[in-house]
């Protein structure tokens, strides 16, 4: 067994079940909410988000990872109130998306890897709940800053065992320059997944990736305008029929709340952006294109528990 730390406490791996690698619960603004609590109504979103959570739970989801960094407005307290009230695991973050604090420009790679191992061994901030993955950001171009960041995650991942998963961006198929970053810092590839990859339908750029060891996430689902459902759908299917069902995890990086998207606008501008649109719509799509439910089973459930379960500092 191994403990898997969530927001609601130490789960054994093999009871992660179906999972989500990608989403969020609460994406905010870093600082502004606790410092203008009028600007939203706290309560009712924590009622919201368990509501959305039991929904999905329904759905067949048992766990979500939730990659909210600090520069997302990650509030670790609030997501355990969520999590407590909710049968469904949360797994949470350390690490950081594409805005890091302006602190992190003066200190080196290793200052940041103690930030990021403290909130894997001690906990985030006061909340007692333990990051179980690390999240690292780049878009467009690995540039210094963004190395800088690469090494840090790759040493905290080192120290700590915690696995490694990122946002890459397709278009300029960064996700080659995060191996190669991971790899000078003697990452073991296959702890690592390259997110965002299913904003791409190039299957010769996404098994480059596979080969090399990683998991790529296809985790963008309901996001039309980067690649529709159909598109992404197509991919997996394509890639399943070439081997590669044990190199791909699932998701909609979607979320319960975001300051900067009403939700009246989100239902508009993208209606199947939420955490439902995998379990109505796109598993019954992947059925009806020949994948099997043995490589559903691998993407949803067997890849994270294996993704999951090789802990251990190295
Ligand atoms: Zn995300």
């Amino acid at each position: 067994m191994v403990a898997i730390p969530t927001a609601a406490g130490a789960v054994d791996h093999a009871d992660l079940g179906a999972t989500l690698m990608h989403e969020h619960v609460f994406i905010r603004s870093p600082g502004v909410f606790e410092a203008w609590p009028e600007l939203w109504n706290r309560e009712a979103e924590v009622d919201h988000a368990v509501e959305r959570l039991r929904e999905l739970k329904a759905a067949g989801i048992d766990t979500i990872v939730d990659l909210t960094t600090i520069d997302l407005g990650r509030d670790a307290a609030m997501v355990a109130e969520v999590a407590r009230r909710v049968d469904l695991n949360v797994v949470m973050c350390t690490g950081v998306w594409r805005q890091p604090p302006n602190l992190f420009q003066r200190l080196e790679s290793d200052d940041i890897a103690d930030l990021f191992a403290r909130d894997i061994e001690r906990g985030i901030e006061g909340s007692g709940v333990r990051a179980g993955v690390i999240k690292l950001a780049t878009q467009p171009t690995v540039d210094a800053v963004n190395e800088k960041m690469l090494r840090a995650g790759a040493r905290a991942h080192r120290r700590t065992g915690v696995p490694i998963s990122t946002h890459s961006d397709v278009t300029t198929e960064s996700g080659l320059a995060q191996q190669d970053v991971f790899e000078s810092e003697g990452v073991d590839l296959s702890r690592v997944v390259i997110g965002h990859s299913g904003d791409s339908a190039d299957t010769d750029y996404l098994r480059r990736i596979m080969d090399r060891g990683s998991l790529i996430g296809m985790d963008r689902f309901g996001i039309d305008r980067t690649l529709d459902t159909e598109g992404r759908v197509a991919t997996i299917a394509a890639l399943c029929g070439m081997g590669y069902a044990e190199g791909m995890v699932l998701s909609h990086d979607a979320n319960c709340f975001m300051d900067t998207l009403p939700r009246e606008t989100r239902r508009e501008t993208m209606p199947n952006w939420h955490y439902l649109h995998i379990s109505r719509d796109v598993l019954p799509a992947l059925r009806a294109r020949g994948v099997t439910e043995g490589q559903i089973e691998a993407m949803l459930t067997g890849n994270p528990r294996r993704f999951f379960a090789r802990s251990g500092p190295y």
